[in-house]
């Protein structure tokens, strides 16, 4: 199947021709109709699935006709971040080569009002924003949202977790009640399922995979770890150098600060890195992506807010520094890799009780299970009492072959160097049958052991059966008999 079945118009065909893509992605096939016969359109689809040109595409055919007014926008595009509504705006500007007269507005925080009121002030067909900066143009009266024809909701899950669906439905409330709205959404959990039904009207429904499923072609893999910063450090680095076929990689850290600490690390490490946080400034952040886009770096460490959406077309290797609290997060992250058909790699460090139950979350939420790696090369010697022939690199990996759940209540053995024996009491109750025999449970545990097994014996009477053994050798002694 072609595009050309599609509805699209000439102009934007031959856009696509040059693109190189020969057949429409399953959600461009099944919204782009739709949206160009004015439906509104609810999409459930994840990144890397071609759903920025499902709306794109059709959207250049409708603008074709009419033009803009000042400051009054024909269409709103809504996204979290800046860099996905800067990325919109570049596949507005790819696939609307032969659009000369399009006018494309980024309304985004971080950067100059002036400079985008002058935008507004000479008509825009496009308006691409994020929603605080939006309101703050609206308050400010720069901005009139009453001509909006068509209004694109973009990563509204995403939008969801960023405390954003009070200004969406305030957004919402500004663009004239006739519009046509596509809304897109990786999950519908309750609270997006609530916006839908308030401000789409009987939409279709087009929904390319179930959602939080990953991507076929990404092979996905767990890597133990201890669990404090330095050793997840140092079993990334070990990940990282011991990589096949990288090319580039993602590291994904749950907070901000992590990402600037392990970013240091890297660096000093002799790694070509970049970070990526919302705490860096937009021309940091900007700077930053389009580095690791030109491949100038080799790594990239992101927080999932900054990194949410992104569309870098060829990463090669995620990494979870941390698994991720909420488990949709993960289906997110990997979605960088194994994009556009492309084989990819995601590996998660797992180090400690409740990365393990995280991580179970993400087996149920996608439904399948996520492999322990064989072994990661160069990981530190083990201890004195570890056979000598035992190759340096070679841990004692026996857990990793057995049954996949068990590993979860012991993911940092593995990989730990030997000087970590100060948090091994911390455990020891919980395992013992996994001591190897040097590491004697404490005595209290023995104690405990033992009642159980003395208590039933018979109280037996000394020399009644002959067998005496358990007697002190005195009382064994022959007594003397007086006359
Ligand atoms: P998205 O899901 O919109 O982030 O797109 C994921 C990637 O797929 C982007 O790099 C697009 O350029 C690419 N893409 C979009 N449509 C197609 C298509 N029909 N064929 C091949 N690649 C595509």
């Amino acid at each position: 199947m072609s595009f050309s079945h599609l509805g699209l118009s000439e102009k934007v065909l031959a856009a696509v021709a040059a693109t190189g893509y020969k057949t429409p992605t399953p959600i461009q096939d099944q919204a782009i109709p739709h949206v160009l016969a004015r439906r509104d359109v609810l999409g459930i689809a994840q990144t890397g699935t071609g759903k920025t040109a499902a709306f794109v595409l059709p959207m250049l055919t409708m603008l074709e006709t009419g033009r803009a007014r000042a400051r009054m926008p024909r269409t709103l595009i809504l996204e979290p971040t800046r860099e996905l509504a800067a990325q919109v705006e570049e596949s507005f500007i790819k696939y609307g080569v032969n659009h000369n007269k399009l006018n494309v507005a980024l309304i985004i925080g971080g950067v100059s009002f002036d400079d985008q009121d002058a935008k507004l002030m000479r008509g825009v067909d496009v308006l691409i924003a994020t929603p605080g900066r939006l309101l703050d143009h609206n308050e400010r009266g720069r901005l009139l949202l009453s001509g909006v024809e068509l209004l694109v909701i973009d990563e509204a899950d995403r939008m969801l977790d960023m405390g954003f669906i009070p200004d969406i439905e305030r957004i919402c409330k500004l663009v004239p009640f006739t519009r046509q709205t596509l809304f897109f959404t990786a999950t519908m959990p309750p609270e997006i399922r609530r916006i839908t039904e308030q401000f789409l009207s009987n939409p279709v429904r087009v929904e390319v995979s179930r959602p939080a499923t990953t991507v076929a072609s990404t092979t996905q893999l767990l890597a133990r770890s201890g669990r404090d910063g330095a050793e997840k450090r140092d079993t990334l680095r070990r990940l990282i150098r011991s990589a096949e076929g990288m090319k580039n990689a993602i590291i994904f850290c749950n907070r901000k600060r992590d990402v600037a600490t392990l970013h240091r690390s890297l660096l000093r490490h002799g790694f070509s890195v970049q970070a990526l946080h919302g705490d860096m400034d937009q021309s940091a952040r900007t700077a930053a992506l389009e580095q690791f886009r030109k491949n100038e770096v080799t790594l990239l460490v992101a927080s999932d807010v900054a990194a949410r959406g992104l569309d870098i077309p060829d990463v090669s290797h995620i990494y979870n520094f941390d698994v991720p609290i909420h488990a949709d997060d993960y289906v997110h992250r990997i979605g960088r890799t194994g994009r556009a058909g492309r084989a990819g790699t995601a590996i998660t460090i797992v180090a400690g009780s409740n990365d393990a139950k995280a991580v179970a979350a993400i087996e149920k939420l996608i439904g399948q299970p996520i492999p322990f790696m064989d072994k990661i090369a160069g990981t530190p010697a083990e201890p004195q009492h570890e056979p000598r022939s035992e190759p340096r690199n070679e841990p004692r990996n026996e857990p990793r072959h057995e049954p996949r759940h068990e590993p979860r209540h012991e993911p940092r053995q593995t990989a730990r160097p030997p000087q970590r024996g100060r948090h091994e009491h911390q455990r020891r109750p919980q395992q013992p049958e996994r001591r190897p025999p040097q590491q004697q449970p404490a005595p209290v545990a023995r104690i405990e052991d033992a009642r159980p097994r003395r208590a039933p014996q018979p109280v037996r009477k000394p020399m009644d059966d002959g067998d005496a053994s358990h007697l002190p050798a005195f009382l064994l002694r022959p007594v003397p008999l007086k006359a």
